[in-house]
């Protein structure tokens, strides 16, 4: 008899939704997270610093003593790697941008190859048609819920900037094959009460009095709006807020924070050979260690923790297939100075959006003063502008400092960014010390951290495929900047920024090219899943990741419920 029906090991983009999904159909579950569960009206703050710092802000990846320093990763090249421990995992300070992956990615989508292009390598897709997961993004869409976003001045201007460059409106494209054009974002976000538009005492805009966005700006920090609002009621739908609170209402579901999952245990069972049977983790503030055992393990510690923790494991992978194939959306950006004000500060972080099926997407961001100096002037693999000059359709391209940087910096509330989302190829290659080129390992130069040998992250090829739309994409983003009268055009060219991770562990039929089968069910583990970003077999044609992964979550519960429990 096992202690649970299931152990989730994360509480993120997917650990939420598996632990929800399995509570419901009344299985006890265990959610291990190795971050905190925090309250985000008494632990947020709205200073930028104190609260996303990668080393030691609120929001980073590492144990909720920020006394203590952030866990490593050993990162092959200059890169950024933005994930955040803890309940609601990097959902916590995403933008919930929450479209659908294109129809084209599936079994009958037929790929990209159809336009003959010729730096497109063999297709990687789902296993199954896109009408098999059609009703799990529905189920998603409607728990989360997701809903075209608001628009605000920076909004109204990029929309005014895309038709000028001789783009189309689309609309709710949710369903379809792939119309390029723009669009209001689907977002995770509870649409803002039509209260705000009216003036009142200070108590008017306090939660009960006012419920919904409150068009603050401040999503990448955590969202604690409306002031004083219970979680589930917060009004961005991050898995803290969305999907946790509801599993937790099962009362079928113990979520146990501060715990850091470091082996998956295994056993033999007759007829299915090799199964996981339990999890053994560390408190992290205690350092004490635990184990329980259960039915199922589902592994949702996102796409650089799982290979880890696989490989740390010493998980059977014959086909030496775990880590393998890292996805990223090989983004850039590119901003726009304008000779007025745009306030890219106030509003959803990331409402508007241009969609390029197959070449990738161009979304408007909003950001806070210190983190659009970083993203806009000083993370760039082009080097210094001032040495290297620029060439149209750029006026200015690479690091920006000094008195440029301090002119670049006052005209903050005057710029308006552009994130380029590249469908970036799948690469599977190794270099010669075995390691993916991109992809996820055991360091083979660090010493491991108190969590035991720490993750190595490579994303260092770029095929002829993916810089030729990367190009397409940035010089697209200009044309709509300037279309829309921005005076002065900066790129950015960002080495790897790793905030979209996925396919470390993808799906697919042949364990020989594969980690999972079409359910999310490791091949080589029986009552082993994966249900987060790592299982994407591809970039989703371009659309952001998190959705598909909670669909894909909430289809494998299904399949485990029904496998394993009987229905
Ligand atoms: C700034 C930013 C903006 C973004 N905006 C968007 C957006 O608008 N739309 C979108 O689709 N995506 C967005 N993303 C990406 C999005 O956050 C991810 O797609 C999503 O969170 C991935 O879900 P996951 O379950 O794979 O991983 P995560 O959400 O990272 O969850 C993994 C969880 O596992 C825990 N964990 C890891 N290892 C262990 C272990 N050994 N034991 C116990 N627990 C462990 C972690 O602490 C974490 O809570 C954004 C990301 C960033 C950084
Ligand atoms: S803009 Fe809306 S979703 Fe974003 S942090 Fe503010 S209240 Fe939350």
């Amino acid at each position: 008899m096992s202690d649970y029906n299931a152990i989730v090991i994360g509480c993120g983009g997917g650990g939420a939704v598996a632990a929800k999904e399995l509570g419901e159909r009344g299985l006890s579950v265990l959610v291990l997270e190795a971050g905190a569960k925090h309250n985000p009206f008494e632990d947020y703050y709205l200073m930028e610093n104190t609260q996303v710092n990668p080393e030691d802000g609120v929001l980073r990846w590492g144990s909720s003593d920020r006394s203590r320093p952030m866990w490593y990763r050993d990162l092959a090249q200059n890169a950024f790697l933005w994930q955040t421990a803890g309940v609601g995992g990097t959902t916590q300070i995403y933008l919930a941008n929450s479209p659908r992956a294109y129809r084209r990615t599936f079994l009958d989508g037929g790929g990209w190859q159809q336009d003959n292009d010729p730096l497109r390598p063999e297709p990687n897709p789902f296993p199954f048609g896109y009408g098999e997961l059609r009703p799990y993004f529905e189920k998603v869409e409607a728990t989360l819920p997701v809903a075209a976003a608001p628009m605000t001045l920076k909004e109204d201007l990029f929309f005014w900037g895309a038709s000028q460059a001789g783009l189309s409106y689309v609309g709710d494209t949710r369903d379809q094959w792939g119309l390029g054009g723009y669009r209001e974002q689907p977002n995770a976000v509870l649409p803002p009460d039509p209260a705000l538009n009216t003036n009142g005492p200070t108590e008017h805009f306090l939660y009960p009095n006012i419920k919904g966005c409150v068009l603050c700006g401040h999503c990448i920090h955590g969202c604690r709006h409306p002031n004083k609002a219970p979680v589930r009621e917060l009004a961005k739908r991050s898995t803290n807020a969305s999907y946790a609170p509801l599993a937790e209402d099962t009362g079928r579901v113990t979520i146990r924070p501060n715990s850091f999952a470091l082996r998956v245990l295994t056993g033999d069972s007759p007829g299915e050979g090799l199964i996981a049977s339990g999890v053994a983790w560390r408190d992290t503030l205690t350092g004490a260690e635990g184990e329980a055992t259960a039915d199922v393990v589902i592994l949702s510690a996102g796409a650089v923790e799982d290979p880890r923790l696989w490989l740390n494991s010493r998980l059977p992978d014959p086909f030496r297939q775990v880590g393998l194939g890292l996805t990223t959306h090989h983004f850039d950006w590119v901003v726009g100075t304008f000779d007025r004000d745009v306030n890219q500060n106030a509003g959803q972080g990331s409402a508007a959006r241009c969609d390029f099926p197959g070449m990738g997407a161009i979304e408007l961001v909003g950001l806070s003063p210190g983190l659009f100096a970083f993203g806009s002037y000083e993370f760039s693999r082009a080097g210094y502008n001032l040495k290297n000059g620029s060439a149209p359709p750029w006026d200015t391209r690479g690091r920006i400092v000094g008195p440029d940087l301090k002119a670049a910096m006052g005209d903050y509330k005057r710029s308006m960014a552009l994130l380029v989302i590249t469908d970036d190829d799948r690469v599977t290659a190794r270099d010669a010390r075995g390691r993916p080129l991109n992809g996820v390992d055991i360091s083979q130069d660090y010493y491991p951290d108190e969590n035991g040998p720490v993750p190595y992250v490579s994303w260092a090829v770029e095929t002829p495929g993916t810089r030729a739309r990367r190009e397409w994409l940035a010089a697209k983003a200009a044309q709509i900047l300037r279309a829309a009268g921005a005076v002065n055009v900066h790129r950015a060219d960002w080495p790897p920024l790793l905030l979209h991770v996925h396919s470390t562990m993808s799906m697919g039929t042949d364990p020989a090219s594969s980690v999972v089968d079409a359910w999310n069910e490791a091949h080589m583990v029986r009552r082993l899943f994966v249900c987060d970003n790592a299982v994407l077999p591809n970039a989703l044609g371009g659309p952001n990741p998190t959705l598909t992964n909670q669909a894909l979550t909430t289809r494998a519960c299904d399949r485990i419920a029904a496998t394993y429990f009987a229905g």
